[in-house]
């Protein structure tokens, strides 16, 4: 449903030692969007990624999605995320069925439904005839694949992206952009992080603009276009930047 928070950041601090790396952010993202996340290299995205998907604690402040407290309720939170990194690792030692079998008990489904939902996600991506090859032979992209399997196999409400198309073929790229905006459609909620706008602008139908630790802009591309009277998105953002400064 359209207007139902989904992910809120409330007040989020994080300091490393000396260094403020977010600085009261708030934000809330509904239900179904695909949701930009904009910010120079520091800005402090990962950091976002990390408090989101429970690998760090924020200094101050907390995080919910669907309505859980990523303090109080880290394991709901972690279950009906799905995390795509830049480049995740595997266990590449193992081949795709074992590996994605793996992950499917870590995340509680039933045997039946990981011998069917593997060799059709396997068949999404083009990598049917891989299934029992060792992943320590795949290229690099190859193994994204995998990745992005492994983020999708429990069917997460909410689907967090740090630049997740690395790597990734121009053809898989068509692909992992289709499948965002069906899973959007299907009321999913996506937070895309990344430092390419003309990606965001094609893909996102909202963002934020993190500079410094600091949120500098939220909205649409129409919105942040015109509130910054440029003609593209990306000239936009680097006055919003420049005007920060
Ligand atoms: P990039 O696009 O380069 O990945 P980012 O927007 O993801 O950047 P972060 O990695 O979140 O930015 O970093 C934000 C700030 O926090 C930077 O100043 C960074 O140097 C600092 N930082 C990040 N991780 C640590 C850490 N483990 N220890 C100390 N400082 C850190």
């Amino acid at each position: 449903m359209a207007g139902e928070p989904v992910i809120e950041l409330r007040n989020i601090y994080k300091d490393y030692a000396a260094t403020r790396a977010l600085n009261d952010v708030c934000l809330t993202v509904d239900r179904g969007e695909v949701f930009g996340y904009i910010g120079a290299n520091g800005a402090g995205k990962t950091t976002t990624i990390k408090i989101l998907t429970g690998l760090i604690k924020p200094t101050a402040g907390d995080a919910l999605i669907c309505g859980k407290s990523i303090l109080t309720s880290p394991l709901e939170v972690k279950g009906s995320i799905g995390y795509i990194p830049e480049s995740g690792s595997l266990f590449d030692k193992l081949s795709p069925r074992e590996y994605l079998t793996n992950i499917g008990r870590l995340y509680r489904l039933s045997d039946a439904a990981i011998k069917t939902k593997i060799p059709e996600w396997l068949e999404y991506f083009e990598l049917a005839d891989r299934i029992d090859q060792r992943m320590e032979v795949f290229s690099k992209g190859t193994k994204q694949k995998v990745v992005w399997i492994a983020a999708l196999m429990h069917d997460p409400e909410v689907l967090i992206f740090d630049e997740p198309l690395s790597g990734l073929d121009v053809e898989t790229i068509a692909h992992a952009k289709d499948l965002m905006k069906r899973y959007a459609a299907e009321g999913k909620t996506i937070f895309y992080s990344s430092h390419l706008i003309d990606v965001v602008e094609k893909v996102c139908t909202r963002l934020a603009v993190l500079h410094k630790g600091r949120l500098v802009g939220v909205g649409t591309v129409e919105e942040m276009r015109a509130r910054n009277g440029s003609l593209s998105l990306e000239e936009s953002l680097m006055k919003l930047w420049q005007d920060q400064a």
